[in-house]
């Protein structure tokens, strides 16, 4: 009988170019090579993973109403730039050389806007749910942390098509739900952060993390269930009291002062008390923003605010063209030009403040804000910091890294207009499609479940996303024949009854077999080995558990029903 060899290419050293525990044990079990920086091939191990992961991810998306497609990953470049990314995505997307006019795809927004607007004529003719499973190819530039970050991925990607917001709402929220579902199957600890960006046209998204020290965001978290990217998350710090003695501002000489631990040290003025100018250039305008002492400005909640990506800080030349000085002399007082005035949220309304003078060298005191200037506005924009208050009940707030597994985001009509996709509405009137975009990392789910069930030993894997449900494992094949003959038996019966059975049948000694066995992790093991099967046992070993039981080789059905 014709039978294959058991492929199972551990690794018994550290491989390495692994710069994450996920990885290196992703390496050392033989689930996956890297073949080039962020390119890998998975072997037969990792593949039957990656497939378990994709069943599940259609079952629930199936379960919300989604229908599948399988979109090309090679597209037409003017369609991303009917839309404008060929531009924004830079040199993420790949383009193709001895193709002209085709790129391939880091993501399916525009196809399937372009499928839209073939299809869906009518209000009638939603909502909608489309998908795919389907690999993505992306020039990351730094691809370090194996198959979290890979040149070419497989996405799970889900897009709603929906009459009005109202709608959007609803099919967001089944995929809030759906993906929560995947999540829990997947045995996977996470928690959701929110991004709303009310400047940029009331748009929702929230994003699905782990936390991680392999992880390339950062977010704030607290006990009380808060949790947010660092980049949108706030604490409850409250402005300093105003002082009652509150003077006229007065100018006073600085000539060695250049920064806010400058002023601390020389003049000991409390740093709540210094107003930190910042001046930024904002679709060419110039905005001056005053921030509490060191406190940094957080350029995303910057960009919140302007209401536009246009911006940057201000050159030397720029300050001096505007202010009247260079750095670290600049204030409110005395502008030479009209700028427009913001400020962080914990100045509002503050005095005995201290700020550049806008004269190279000098400051003033005693700035009240409502009194010596006018701020167009007052915002929260300063990066929070570990130990703050959370905004929920005042815990402090944690600082963590953490991987970003799954992305849902309220596109509104970006893409149906940019591409036309439009329908007739119950009076007759054309709109465009209310859009909504979801997506998922296959592999960032393997390697975040990996992340959260290993040992010294190796993987710990768990239904419904483990590779196999029982490891046969012969010992001494070599020494005799009989051990064989009942493992093949074994291995027969069980996968005839629907098991998925992984069999060692290599002729390596006990110790290496039971190492890889740990190392691959699959939930049970079956050990045939000659004392038990003399009395007509053999031994099941809990990978999680490290249970061992004797069972008689006609009870093993029973033992896993
Ligand atoms: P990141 O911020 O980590 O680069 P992203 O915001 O670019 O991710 P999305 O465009 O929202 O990611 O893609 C949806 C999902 O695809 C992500 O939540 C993640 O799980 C997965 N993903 C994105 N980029 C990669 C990659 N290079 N390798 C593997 N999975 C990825
Ligand atoms: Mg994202």
């Amino acid at each position: 009988m014709y039978q294959s060899k058991s492929f199972i290419p551990t690794l018994k050293e550290e491989p390495a170019e692994a710069q994450i525990p996920s990885h290196r044990l992703m390496l050392r079990a033989g689930l996956v090579r890297q073949v080039a920086a962020g390119v890998f091939s998975w072997l037969p191990l990792g593949f039957r993973v990656l497939k378990k992961i994709i069943n599940l991810l259609r079952e629930e998306i199936d379960a919300i109403g989604g229908q599948e497609f399988f979109l090309p990953a090679l597209n037409p470049v003017e369609i991303w730039e009917q839309t404008g990314r060929a531009e924004a995505m830079g040199d993420v997307m790949f383009h193709i050389k001895n193709r002209e006019g085709l790129v391939l795809a880091p993501t399916h927004e525009e196809i399937i806007t372009y499928h839209a607007r073939q299809h869906v004529k009518s209000y009638r003719d939603m909502p909608q749910i489309w998908y795919q499973v389907q690999t993505k190819f992306r020039n990351e530039p730094r691809p370090k942390s194996g198959v979290i970050r890979g040149r070419q991925f497989y996405m799970k990607d889900s897009y709603s098509l929906d009459e009005n917001f109202d709608g959007l709402d609803i099919s967001y929220q089944k995929h809030f739900e759906a993906y929560k579902r995947i999540f829990d199957r997947c045995h996977i600890k996470y928690f959701v952060v929110g991004a709303s960006s009310g400047a940029m046209g009331g748009r929702q998204s929230q994003e699905f993390m782990v936390e991680s020290e392999s992880g390339e965001d950062t977010c704030a978290v607290s006990d009380s269930g808060y949790a947010a990217n660092i980049e949108v998350a706030s604490s409850a710090l409250e402005p300093a009291k105003r002082l009652a003695d509150n003077p006229e501002i007065e100018k006073f000489a600085t000539p060695n002062a250049k920064t806010i631990n400058d002023l601390i040290e020389q003049f000991g003025i409390p740093e709540e008390r210094c107003a930190k100018s910042v001046v930024y250039m904002a679709d060419d305008s110039p905005v001056l923003i005053f921030m509490r002492g060191n406190d940094e400005l957080n350029e995303s909640k910057l960009s919140g605010v302007l209401g536009t990506n246009n911006f940057r800080p201000a050159e030397s030349i720029e300050l001096v063209k505007y202010t009247g000085a260079d750095h670290g002399s600049i204030g409110p007082i005395n502008l030479k030009t009209k700028f427009k005035l913001i400020a962080d949220n914990l100045l509002e309304n503050a005095n005995g403040l201290v700020s550049g003078a806008n004269i190279d060298g000098f400051h003033y005191k005693n700035i009240d804000f409502s009194r010596d200037c006018s701020i167009d506005e007052f915002h929260d924009l300063r990066t929070v910091h570990a130990g703050e208050p959370c905004p929920v009940n005042g815990s402090p707030i944690r600082v963590a890294k953490a991987i970003e597994l799954g992305h849902i985001f309220k596109l509104g009509t970006k893409y149906s207009e940019a591409l036309g996709a439009k329908f007739l509405d119950a009076n007759g009137k054309e709109n465009p499609i209310v859009m909504g975009s979801y997506g998922i990392g296959v592999e960032r789910i393997m390697a975040c479940f990996i992340e959260q069930n290993h040992d010294e030993s190796g993987v710990i894997w768990r239904q419904p996303i483990s590779p196999f449900d029982v490891h046969i494992i012969p010992l001494g094949l070599n020494k005799s024949a009989e051990v064989g003959e009942i493992a093949d038996k074994i291995y027969k019966d069980m996968s005839d009854s629907g098991f998925e059975v992984l069999y060692d049948d290599r002729n390596e000694s006990p110790g290496v077999k039971f190492n890889d066995a740990d190392l691959i992790g699959i939930p049970y093991q079956i050990i045939v080995g000659m004392k038990n099967i003399k009395n007509g046992n053999i031994e099941i070993k809990s990978r999680d558990s490290g249970e061992r039981d004797i069972v008689p080789i006609d009870a093993i059905a029973d033992y896993f029903k």
